[in-house]
C-alpha cells in the first residue's frame, strides 16, 4: 500500500492546479466526501462486523453543525468542526451503549431507527430551519485565502479523506486493530485473550461517525446550504452500498466504491429520465440491483479484483530482532494453591451439566480431565475461564474468589487456555493471531496506532509471538493465513497464543484431536517441556495414552459428576472408571 500512497497522494492533491474542466473537480469533490463516510463504514460494517444504515445521520449532524454556528452565530468553522465532530461523538456513544448490545438483525434495525430519528429531527425543527435548511454558509479561508467550493476545497476534502485512510490503515495494522478485527468472530475468544470487546465496538462507532461528521462538515461548506435530504436513509444505504461495493474490508476499497457510486449515480440521473421517460429517484432501484449482483458474483467488493493483480503479500519484514522482550509476570513457588474449583454447578435449563463438581491444582502440577463426550468437561473450562456463568459454587484463583468475574479479568489473572473447536481469526497471518494472545502485556491505544507510536512495542510484541511459535514448533509458518492451517498446526497455534499470555495456569481442551501420530508426540513433549519449565496445565484429553503418560492426577467425569480422582494408574485400575469411560471408548 504505502508504495501506491505517495503517487495517488500528489495525483489528487495536483488535480485542481491541472487545466481539468471544473465539472471533474465537482465530482472529484463529491468522490472524497462519500469516500470519508464510506471509511467509517469498511472500520464498522467491513471489519467490525457492524451493518449501519444510519451513517448518514451523522453527516448531517456534522453538517447542520457548521451551517447552525455559521449561519446564526458567525462561529469561526474551525470551532465549528470540532463541536460537530463532539456532537456526533456524543450522540455516537449514547446511540452505541443503547443498540451495540444487542445481536444479529436488532442492531441493523436499529441504525434504521435513529437514521430516521436524526432525519426527522433536522427536518422538523424551527431553528434549523426545517425542511428548507439553512442558507448562506460561508466558504473554508485558510491563511486569508478564500478556498471556495471548488478547486481550493478540493485540496482539503482529499487531505481529510487520504489522512483518514492513512490513519485506519495504521490502526488496523496494530494492537487495537487486531483486537477490532477479532470482533467478526465473537467475542468468547478475545475476550478470553483479556479484551473488552464492548469497548473496541463502540470505538469503531464512534470513529466512523466522527468520519461521518467531519465529511458532512466539509458538504455543508461545499454547498454552502444545508437541508435534511442528503442526511435521510436513502442516502444511509448508498455509503453502505459504497463502502459493500468497493470491498467492505478494505481502506482504498472505499475510494472505489464511492468513485464509481458517484459517476454512475450522475450518468443515470441523465440516463434514466431518457429511458422511462420520468424522473424520479430511479437510481436507488438501479443500485439495489447492482448491489445484489455484487454480493453474489465478488462478494469482497470490487477492491478484490484490485487486490488480484497486486502481487499480495501478508509477510511482514522481520524487524523485531533483539527487541527487548515482554515484561513477564512473577510465577507463583511450585506447590502453591492455584487453582481451587469449589462445587461448581452449571444447569443448561433441566440439564445439569456440571453437578457440584469439585478439584485442585497446585503450581506445577498437570492435571488431566477426562469423561465421556457430553460429561461436561469443557462446561467446567468454561466455568473456569469465565466464558459461562456458575450457577453455583464457586473458583478460586490463588485463594481469591474469582466466581463471576468476565473472562478477560481471570486471563488477565495468568489464566489462559485453548478451545474445543479452535477459535482464531481465519484472515490474520499465524504470527498475528499469536500476538493476540499478548495484547494483555502490552497497552498502544487507538491514537498511539494512528500516529503509527506503537512500532516499539509492536516490534516487542512480535519478538514474543514468534518466540512462542518457535517453542512448539512453528517458526517456519509465521506469515501463513491461519485460515489455511490443518486442523494440527491450528491447534497448535492456539497453544502459542494461551503462551504468550505469559500464563501461570494453561488450559488445554483437548489439543490432540485431530493431531497426526507424530503431531501429538510433539505436543507431549512441548507439555513436558513446559511442565519442566513450571508451568501448570489442566488438561481436556480424551486420548488415554497421551493422558497417561503426561498427567500427575486425573479428574474422571461422567454425565457432569466427578467420578473419581486419582494418579493415572489408580485411574486406569478403577473397574468404575473401566465401566464409564474406558469401557465405552475401548
Ligand atoms: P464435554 O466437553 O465433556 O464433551 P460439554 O461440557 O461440552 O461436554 O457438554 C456437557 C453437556 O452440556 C452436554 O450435554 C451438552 O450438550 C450440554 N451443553 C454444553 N453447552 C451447552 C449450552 N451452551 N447450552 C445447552 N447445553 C449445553
Ligand atoms: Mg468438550
Amino acid at each position: 500500500m504505502s508504495r501506491w500512497a505517495f503517487p495517488a497522494f500528489a495525483a489528487v492533491m495536483l488535480l485542481p492546479a491541472l487545466p481539468v474542466p471544473d465539472f471533474w473537480i465537482t465530482q472529484s469533490n463529491y468522490i472524497g466526501l462519500y469516500a470519508l463516510v464510506a471509511l467509517g463504514l469498511v472500520l464498522l460494517t467491513g471489519v467490525g462486523g457492524f451493518t449501519s444504515f444510519g451513517q448518514a445521520a451523522f453527516v448531517g449532524v456534522g453538517a447542520y453543525a457548521a451551517a447552525f454556528l455559521a449561519v446564526k452565530m458567525g462561529v469561526s468553522p474551525w470551532i465549528t468542526l470540532l463541536v460537530g465532530q463532539v456532537l456526533a461523538v456524543g450522540i455516537a456513544l449514547v446511540l452505541g451503549a443503547i443498540t451495540l448490545r444487542m445481536s444479529g438483525h436488532y442492531l441493523p434495525l436499529a441504525t434504521i431507527c435513529w437514521g430516521l430519528v436524526l432525519y426527522y429531527t433536522m427536518g422538523n425543527m424551527d431553528w434549523l430551519g426545517k425542511y428548507d435548511g439553512l442558507l448562506g454558509v460561508p466558504t473554508l479561508h485558510f491563511f486569508g485565502q478564500d478556498l471556495g467550493t471548488g478547486r481550493g476545497l478540493h485540496v482539503v476534502i482529499w487531505v481529510f479523506a487520504l489522512a483518514a485512510a492513512l490513519l485506519l490503515t495504521h490502526l488496523l495494522d496494530s494492537r487495537p486493530g487486531r483486537a477490532i478485527r477479532s470482533l467478526k468472530s465473537g467475542a468468547t475468544m478475545a475476550e478470553a485473550m483479556g479484551i473488552s470487546t464492548l469497548r473496541y465496538k463502540i470505538t469503531i462507532f464512534v470513529i466512523a461517525a466522527m468520519l461521518a461528521a467531519a465529511s458532512g462538515w466539509l458538504f455543508a461548506h461545499f454547498q454552502r446550504t444545508v437541508n435534511p435530504t442528503p442526511f435521510s436513509l436513502a442516502k444511509g444505504i448508498e455509503y453502505l452500498f459504497m463502502a459493500v461495493l468497493g470491498g467492505v474490508g478494505s481502506v482504498w476499497g472505499a475510494f472505489l466504491g464511492s468513485a464509481v457510486v458517484r459517476l454512475t449515480e450522475d450518468q443515470l440521473q441523465v440516463l434514466l429520465p431518457k429511458l422511462i421517460g420520468t424522473s424520479g429517484n430511479f437510481e436507488t432501484i438501479v443500485f439495489g440491483i447492482v448491489l445484489v449482483v455484487v454480493l453474489k458474483y465478488a462478494p469482497d467488493g470490487l477492491w478484490s479484483f484490485v487486490g488480484r493483480w497486486r502481487k499480495s503479500s501478508t509477510t511482514r519484514v522481520r524487524d523485531w530482532a533483539g527487541a527487548e522482550p515482554l515484561p513477564k509476570r512473577a510465577k507463583p513457588a511450585a506447590g502453591e494453591r492455584l487453582l481451587d474449583v469449589d462445587q461448581v454447578r452449571k444447569q443448561f435449563g433441566g440439564l445439569v451439566a456440571v453437578n457440584d463438581v469439585g478439584f485442585t491444582l497446585d503450581a506445577g502440577e498437570i492435571v488431566a480431565l477426562i469423561g465421556p463426550n457430553g460429561a461436561g468437561k469443557s462446561t467446567t473450562f468454561n466455568l473456569i475461564t469465565g466464558v459461562l456463568p456458575l450457577s453455583g459454587g464457586a473458583v478460586r484463583w490463588r485463594g481469591q474468589d474469582i466466581s463471576g468475574r468476565p473472562s478477560r479479568a481471570i486471563a488477565r489473572l495468568g489464566v489462559s487456555r485453548t478451545f474445543q473447536h479452535v477459535k482464531m481469526i481465519p484472515e490474520m497471518t499465524v504470527l498475528e493471531n499469536v500476538a493476540l494472545g499478548g495484547y494483555g502485556r502490552t497497552s498502544s491505544g487507538v491514537l498511539r496506532a494512528m500516529l503509527r507510536l506503537d512500532r516499539a512495542e509492536e516490534k516487542r510484541l512480535f519478538a514474543e509471538a514468534e518466540a512462542q511459535l518457535a517453542r512448539i514448533g512453528m517458526a517456519d509458518r509465521l506469515h501463513e493465513l491461519a485460515g489455511n492451517l490443518a486442523l494440527g498446526p491450528q491447534r497448535l497455534m492456539e497453544i502459542a497464543r494461551a503462551l504468550a499470555t505469559d500464563p501461570a495456569l494453561l488450559l488445554l481442551d483437548e489439543p490432540a484431536a485431530g493431531l497426526r501420530h507424530h503431531e501429538k508426540q510433539a505436543l507431549a513433549g512441548v507439555l513436558r517441556q513446559l511442565k519442566a519449565e513450571g508451568m501448570s496445565l489442566l488438561l481436556v484429553e480424551h486420548d488415554m495414552d497421551f493422558v497417561m503418560g503426561l498427567a500427575d492426577r486425573v479428574v474422571v467425569m461422567e454425565f457432569g459428576t466427578k467420578l473419581m480422582e486419582g494418579t493415572p494408574a489408580e485411574v486406569q485400575a478403577s473397574p468404575a472408571v473401566r465401566a464409564a469411560y474406558l469401557g465405552t471408548e475401548h
